[in-house]
């Protein structure tokens, strides 16, 4: 992830990452809406002034949400998804879930090239369904949630996703190859369904004890303030919930 300080892709340094040493600023938050909606600070890291996004490790209880339809499109939802490009560019991934940011919402970004350039391949998925499934094929996975823990997951080779656009367009893709991948995986997280739950128990085996690690870091964390504990995280999920 970026330093404190450091150089993105275009030069800016978003406002999530400008933390400082300070006390524990308690959301939630005025004067920041997703979709209507008080935006939450979900995590205990000091700000220096608003709300924002950040990519929650796993086992926060949001990677386990099912998430709900969005309801509107409106300029905060707008820059909630410019933020969730951002953070995804930093990571160098090329897909993320809305629930990845512990947002509640059916929604997730693209982009296959996970080049911030490249901006003619961004995806936005918005309310999405995949409506039809063919083929079927293995292939290497990783997650932003899961970091540097990655394995062999088998899905449908030809997948037909249909879904809204940021302007509240309707739209229909056949992906195959790694979009097609990327869409199923990240479908997959806003019904709280991680890459793991799908690898065969043989190669889910042998990643145990990665996955038993973030387990022990997150716990670690949450012992020492710095996540709040489960029963806070699953409210301030709800309160994002969409009507
Ligand atoms: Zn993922």
């Amino acid at each position: 992830m970026l330093q404190p300080g450091g150089e993105l892709a275009g030069g800016r340094v978003p406002r999530h990452f400008r933390q400082l040493p300070c006390a524990v600023i308690p959301g939630p938050w005025p004067g920041r809406h997703l979709a209507g909606l008080p935006l939450t600070v979900l995590s205990r890291r000091c700000l220096e002034e608003e709300p924002f996004v950040e990519i929650v490790p796993y086992p926060h209880p949001a990677l386990r949400w099912k998430a709900k339809p969005v309801s509107q499109i409106d300029a905060a939802l707008r820059s909630t998804v410019r933020e969730m490009f951002d953070l995804m560019y930093e990571a160098r991934g090329i897909g993320l879930a809305a629930t990845q940011v512990a947002l509640p919402i059916r929604l997730f970004v693209v982009n296959p090239t996970a080049d911030p350039d490249e901006t003619e391949e961004e995806f936005v998925f918005i309310n999405p369904e995949i409506v039809r499934r063919n083929g079927s094929s293995e292939g290497e996975e990783g997650c932003l949630s899961l970091p540097g823990l990655y394995g062999p997951v088998r899905r449908a080779e030809v997948i037909v996703v249909e879904a809204f656009d940021l302007k509240g367009r309707p739209f229909e893709m056949e992906l195959t190859d790694l979009p097609g991948r990327v869409v199923q995986h990240e479908n997959d997280h806003l019904d709280g369904i991680l890459f793991i739950d799908r690898m065969a128990e043989a190669d889910r085996r042998e990643v145990n004890d990665h996955v038993l690690a973030f387990e022990t870091e997150f716990r670690q964390a949450q012992a020492e303030g710095r996540w709040l504990p489960d029963p806070e995280l699953e409210r301030a999920l709800q309160e994002l919930e969409p009507g």
